[in-house]
């Protein structure tokens, strides 16, 4: 049997008639696209970064944006409302850190750490989309503060004499081994990874998220120098480096 082709719906303009119709829709798109990107500022290239907004398709880039640029690191920051004490340059050499600040906006024991701008950006954007939620939809209480094991270390990858410079030599990296919940209940790391209950869950949904705001994320699922911590660093653009 013959198919029937599709009649052709188009109204049929007069030539001058249709170029304003394409005219007046390609303004509408644009208006529409517009206002859809004041909306939606974590999709809006041109939009100033706030780590309050949700992870957008421009928010690993604008984050990308802030290493090595202090002064736009800090404005996000202030922006943000993510509290900070910024310090003066130290060291030398490959441990050289012009980049030094402690964040205040969240507690860590055994004390807040002093890390560069950029990190504190991931852990600001990461602890407010990510982990509280996850906290409260996997284990029904927010996390009051991060048990962390250390940001600044002069030194090499794996501690070892040759070979590349850790991002700790220079700060840009955190390493945390357990969060602990409002309610007193601590998630470590090396006891809950493993955990098919509700705490190994909320551990390996909050690795896989940490991906969205650092360039580096290492957990137990790495190897075995990580089993018992999160690695997070900046040394890459978010989500580029290894995150597993
Ligand atoms: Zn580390």
């Amino acid at each position: 049997m013959a198919q029937r082709k599709a009649k052709r719906s188009w109204p049929n303009f007069p030539k001058t008639d249709s170029k304003l119709v394409w005219l007046l829709i390609a303004l509408a798109l644009f208006v529409g696209a517009r206002a859809w990107l004041t909306e939606n500022p974590q999709h809006n290239p041109w939009a100033p970064l706030d780590l309050r907004d949700p992870h957008g398709m421009t928010t690993g880039v604008k984050l990308a944006a802030l290493r090595g640029d202090v002064p736009a690191c800090h404005a996000v920051l202030q922006r943000s409302e993510v509290e900070f004490t910024a310090l003066e340059p130290t060291g030398e050499g490959e441990c050289r850190r012009e980049d030094r600040l402690i964040p205040a906006n969240f507690a860590f024991s055994p004390g807040n750490p002093e890390t560069t701008c950029p990190v504190a950006a991931g852990l600001a954007l990461w602890m407010e989309q990510d982990v509280q939620r996850l906290a409260r939809e996997k284990l029904g209480s927010p996390v009051e503060r991060i048990e962390q094991l250390g940001t600044y270390s002069c030194r090499r990858m794996y501690g070892a004499t040759s070979g590349r410079w850790s991002e700790h030599a220079t700060g840009n990296a955190i390493d945390i081994a357990a969060f602990v919940l409002e309610d007193g209940r601590r998630i470590g790391l090396l006891q809950d990874w493993e955990d098919e209950g509700s705490r190994g869950q909320f551990l390996r949904a909050a690795r896989t998220a940490a991906c969205k705001s650092f360039g580096t994320v290492l957990s137990p699922d790495y190897n075995a120098a990580h089993a018992d911590h999160f690695h997070l660093d900046q040394g890459r653009a978010p989500a580029r480096g290894a995150c597993r």
